[in-house]
């Protein structure tokens, strides 16, 4: 074969996820649409803010056409990155500039640049379970090896001594997914206090920078004010990745950005090797109107309750049929504790009630499933019965 070995598997390795997406869409032209119980894709269901298609329409009327649709500079138009900086500052009470933002496709974009900004061959890179399944393509393709920290059992927070066993001097990044995709669990302060405490001995013990990265694309997605904690106000050497795919619902537009904590041990440096490393992966200006966009709405927010109707609703059922659930706080997921060993069993079995959900042992934990309920409130609802039978089918009720 005379082509890259390593990009021709994954391109014909399919994410579960996809594979289930596919499935379901086949299975739609079968039986109807409206009897499959898809909750396989973290596609938002709110729609986007009112203030998205207000900014776009103004736009389109508004501005030099050939400049909207234009090239902005590689890291992105310096307007927008001093209002998304003004903004960060304003909220958690930082000090960033326009040029400690860098502009990108949305997270994934955002990662992949962070990885190969920070990374030489051979260095590690910390990740807690359950964890987005992509870091693994990210992080390898960055040059560096994945390594993944147990979390607590049940409650899925970070669990503090398995992380500390697992930094080595070969440590270069750790990084953090709060709200986490796929188990819907906010890392609380006490938490992320500990894991910084112990990032700042070890950095101290090994004489070397360890990085934070922080993948925030569900930063806003919380039920009941819950605090997220803001990375880079517990610790100096984070790097920020967020993304407006789920926080507006426009993760077709592949928009986010990178923030470069201008405290950081040579930020100025880690900011250029961002620039770089963007330059590189062909990263380079972000979709310039959607940059427009964003900027106009900058304090705009999807409707947050249809999420936690939704959470509500399934997850009440869901305990109640005997089914153990992590509890989220966060996200549109829910993780669900298969009743059979093995997920894939439990995948299996579900699929025969028509409902579609998403082994975890890609995540990093085995033994659960992954329901997205990024979904039409009437799929939760006329899904129960079929929850039920499964239950019952599975011996909890
Ligand atoms: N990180 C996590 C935890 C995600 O769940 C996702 C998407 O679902 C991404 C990153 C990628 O997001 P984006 O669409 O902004 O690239």
């Amino acid at each position: 074969m005379n082509i890259n070995k390593k990009a021709y598997e994954l391109g014909s390795k399919r994410s579960i996820i996809r594979e289930i997406f596919e499935y379901s869409k086949v299975r739609a032209a079968e039986i109807g649409a409206d009897k499959v119980f898809d909750f396989s894709l973290g596609n938002p269901s709110v729609e986007p803010p009112k203030e998205v298609s207000r900014a776009i329409k103004d736009l389109l009327d508004n501005e030099n056409s050939t400049a909207l649709h234009g090239y902005t500079s590689a890291q992105g138009d310096f307007t927008v990155r001093k209002t998304i900086s003004d903004s960060i500052n304003d909220k958690f009470g930082l000090n960033l500039s326009a040029n400690d933002i860098y502009m990108t496709c949305g997270a994934a974009a955002s990662l992949s640049i962070c990885l190969k900004a920070v990374f030489n061959e051979g260095d590690e890179c910390i990740v807690f379970a359950p964890f987005f399944t992509e870091y693994r393509v990210f992080v390898q393709n960055a040059g560096g090896t994945l390594v993944v920290s147990d979390p607590e059992e049940k409650t899925f927070q970070i669990n503090v001594e398995d992380f500390e066993s697992k930094i080595t001097p070969k440590t270069k990044a750790v990084i953090i997914n709060s709200p986490n995709n796929p188990s819907g669990v906010v890392y609380t302060e006490d938490t992320i206090s500990k894991v910084c405490e112990i990032l700042e001995r070890k950095q101290k013990e090994y004489n070397k920078v360890i990085y934070l990265i922080a993948d925030e694309p569900y930063r806003e997605l919380v039920y009941n004010d819950i605090n997220v904690p803001y990375l880079m106000n517990y610790y100096n050497n984070t790097l920020i990745c967020y993304s407006y795919s789920k926080s507006l619902s426009l993760p077709g537009e592949r928009i986010g950005y990178i923030a470069v904590n201008p405290l950081m041990i040579d930020s100025k440096d880690v900011y250029l090797a961002v620039c770089g490393a963007g330059r590189s992966l062909g990263y380079v200006c972000a979709p310039s109107m959607f940059q427009k966009v964003v900027m106009s709405c900058i304090n705009a927010k999807v409707n947050i309750s249809a999420y936690k109707e939704n959470r509500d609703l399934i997850y009440n059922a869901l305990t109640e049929y005997g089914f153990e659930c992590v509890k989220p706080d966060g996200a549109f997921y829910l993780f669900v504790k298969s009743p059979f060993k093995n997920a894939t069993e439990f995948y299996e079995k579900a699929k025969q009630y028509e409902i579609l959900v998403v082994p975890c042992d890609d995540f990093g934990v085995n033994g659960y499933v992954r329901i997205a309920y990024c979904v039409d409130n009437n799929r939760i609802k006329n899904s129960l019965p079929a929850f039920k039978a499964l239950a019952k089918d599975c011996g909890l009720i």
